[in-house]
């Protein structure tokens, strides 16, 4: 009797360690990141290389897409458009055209509501109605999100981890959609360049996409290197 409880006891310990090991596996696949001031979101990743990651907020838009995509093939550079579901249904052409050009699709909620206004279920329905509209248009799933506005309570992060993506939000604020000029949102942005920031821009400015060629010229000028948050966080 006494061997059959030592048996178990082995069993049950062997068990313990092995799920450690896989735990501990899940989290070396990503790179370590800056954790935010809000536990369970990331606003940097923790690199030593040079990279410098362009976000793109509330996209898909109509005009703005296209022309932020042409100035980025022309430079060669790649980026992450964090986009909202209900225009991804709208616009599926532009994100399989985002994707097509290698760049990184993250997910931005269906509705881009306050997020820290619902219940953790709907904020669960928000991303997932936001998966599915981008997995419709590209055929992959995003692994990650960021709310509308950075806006963040233990319930979003809750409903982000039961939707199986990583809360990215982002190191330097542009300031693009508060009405700042292109001269001054390339100030914010180049004065504050550091390796593995996350830089947050908006698909739907003028001063964006006239400021965006010299912002691509510049920062590889300082010896950053442009990559999506794919490479930044998981090295693909
Ligand atoms: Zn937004």
């Amino acid at each position: 009797m006494k061997k059959i409880i030592k048996n178990h006891l082995y069993r049950a310990l062997g068990i313990y360690i092995l799920a450690l090991m896989y735990l501990c596996s899940i989290n070396s696949l990503a790179l370590a990141g800056r954790r935010d001031n809000f536990p369970g979101s990331y606003s940097h990743s923790l690199t030593s290389d040079p990279w410098i990651a362009l976000t793109f907020d509330d996209g898909p838009h109509r005009w703005y897409t296209s022309r932020i995509l042409e100035v980025l093939e022309n430079n060669k550079a790649k980026a992450t458009f964090f986009l909202v579901g209900k225009l991804c249904i709208k616009y599926p052409e532009l994100v399989k055209e985002i994707f097509a050009q290698g760049h990184c699709i993250g997910n931005h909620t269906f509705n881009h509501w306050n997020m820290t206004r619902l219940s953790e279920d709907r904020a669960l329905f928000e991303w997932l109605a936001c998966s599915e509209a981008i997995e419709n248009a590209i055929g992959e799933e995003t692994r990650f999100c960021r709310p509308p506005g950075g806006k963040l309570n233990e319930s979003v992060i809750r409903s982000a981890d039961r939707a199986g993506m990583m809360v990215i939000t982002w190191t330097i604020n542009s300031l693009d959609c508060s009405g700042k000029s292109s001269d001054q949102l390339k100030g914010i942005i180049l004065s504050r360049l550091e390796p593995g920031a996350i830089i947050l821009l908006h698909d739907g400015f003028d001063t964006t996409l006239q400021a965006l060629p010299d912002l691509i010229r510049v920062i590889r000028k300082k010896g950053y290197k442009l990559v999506t948050l794919d490479e930044m966080f998981y090295k693909k």
